[in-house]
């Protein structure tokens, strides 16, 4: 098992929910109550905020007592799964992308306390957006601290992108205003304004952002929190919306040993996204936020998730209602044939990933590839067959010209597709003989 080091305190923490249901075969309101208490553990250690653990333990709770079984998984799996997809549900679901104005440059407003990464950020996002074939001009609007405005300039030559100043005697809003000609002059692509950040939130550093947002009238207002103060940057991000209304957050340091609650917490808290995280301090380290591959990542557990995954898409596959009718009208053709064989045979290859497939007994890796192997082989000749033919299989039944064809086209013996229409009316007939014995009646004799 690959142990995901990031948030690997909350990966660990939620592990113990799973070894808890080792055993069980069902997931029942008694047996959950335990993983559910590993579960808020490990959210509150991680640092996410109460309420949102306690919605989170509910819904959990709420899917894991009502889940229907799905053959072949069993509860600790399904409990896996249901944390995934409440997980990526608490982060926002789908990845939150940047806006681009569709006239005139884009303009990125960033906002942000003292020390969390914004100035690194100004030039890792102008790097993220080059690689996106847009230019970039970064503006210095840090006045109270002309280190700020060095440290801007140095980072906009590393990352080869122009960097506007003026020094620390212009007001921020008049720099945003110069520096926004400035662009519209050189047909920039997107504008990212710096701006001052202090230790704390103050009412000087808000009428600051509010008057150079009403001169920029930004396309993104983004908050950039840090990471490693976990609740605490959820709180931040509601205050900044509150204020002066922002587009989203940018979540730096997820790489340091950040517990997750930041991550966690700041679409519930503030609904606003993450649209952006930093995990490191080289220029490179800017990336989308994925809340798929952020839950994933927390689980450590891929594999499992994919294989709940294929289970409930088996099971759809097999649509037992449309089977049956089917059958009842002796209609099973080549097409429901291939369709059959095909979930057995991923259940099959499922059951060597798992080993557990209850009912289907103990399946040896050598019976697996027997099974893999024939599916080729069936395949290869109801490909070889026409739409009509594998609607009506009786037209092979009545013609050898058909099946040497078949055989021909499938680079397979005669015998060979004689023995595959021979199967799947010997098919039709156990189930009809099934159907009848189901309804109390006799078996019906064959007519043909
Ligand atoms: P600002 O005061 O908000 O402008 O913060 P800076 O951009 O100056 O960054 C503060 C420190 O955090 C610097 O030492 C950066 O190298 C570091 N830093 C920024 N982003 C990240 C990140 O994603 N991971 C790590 N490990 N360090 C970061």
């Amino acid at each position: 098992v690959v142990r995901a080091e990031m948030f690997g305190q909350l990966t660990s923490g939620l592990e113990a929910a799973w070894t808890k249901l080792k055993g069980e075969e069902v997931l029942t309101k008694e047996n959950i109550v335990e993983p559910m208490r590993d579960i808020r553990r490990a959210l509150l250690e991680a640092d996410v905020s109460l309420p949102v653990v306690r919605r989170f333990v509910q819904a959990v709770s709420d899917q894991a007592v009502g889940v229907g079984l799905i053959r072949g998984v069993k509860p600790d799996q399904q409990l896996v799964k249901i944390v995934n997809d409440e997980l990526v549900k608490l982060m926002g679901g789908e990845v939150s992308e940047l806006v681009f104005s569709k006239s005139g440059p884009t303009v990125i407003l960033l906002a942000g306390l003292q020390g969390v990464g914004k100035t690194t950020v100004c030039a890792k996002l102008a790097n993220y957006l080059k690689k996106q074939g847009k230019s970039s001009m970064l503006i210095a609007g840090d006045v109270y601290r002309p280190a700020a405005i060095d440290q801007l300039v140095i980072l906009g030559e590393q990352v080869r992108v122009p960097v506007y100043t003026a020094g620390t005697e212009v007001k921020p809003s008049e720099i945003a205003k110069q520096g926004l000609e400035e662009a519209k002059k050189k047909k920039i692509d997107v504008v990212i304004m710096d701006t001052a950040g202090r230790l704390q939130i103050d009412k000087g550093m808000m009428d600051e952002l509010k008057e150079v947002k009403k001169v920029l009238n930004p396309t993104e207002v983004l908050l950039v929190v840090d990471a490693m103060t976990g609740q605490e940057a959820a709180a931040l991000v509601t205050t900044f919306n509150v204020e002066i209304g922002i587009t989203g957050a940018i979540l730096t340091k997820l790489d340091g040993d950040s517990r997750g609650g930041a991550a966690l917490s700041v679409k519930e808290v503030s609904g606003k996204p993450i649209k952006l995280v930093g995990r490191g301090e080289r220029m490179e380290d800017l990336e989308p936020f994925y809340p798929d591959r952020m839950a994933g990542r927390i689980l450590g557990m891929g594999d499992v998730l994919s294989f709940v995954e294929k289970a409930q898409e088996v099971m759809r596959q097999e649509d037992a209602e449309e089977l049956q009718k089917k059958i009842m009208s002796a209609k099973f053709d080549f097409n429901d044939f291939l369709k059959q064989t095909r979930a057995v045979a991923r259940m099959g290859s499922m059951t060597r990933v798992i080993g557990m497939i209850p009912g289907m007994g103990k399946v040896t890796p050598a019976q697996v590839r027997e099974a893999e192997k024939n599916l080729k082989l069936m395949e290869a000749m109801i490909e070889a067959m026409t739409p009509e033919e594998r609607e009506k299989p009786e037209l092979l039944a009545e013609s050898p010209d058909r099946r040497r064809r078949i055989a021909k086209d499938s680079g397979k013996t005669e015998q060979q597709v004689s023995q595959l229409v021979a199967q799947l009316f010997q098919m039709r007939v156990r189930m009809k003989n099934l159907m009848g014995i189901m309804e109390g009646g006799s078996i019906p004799t064959l007519s043909n």
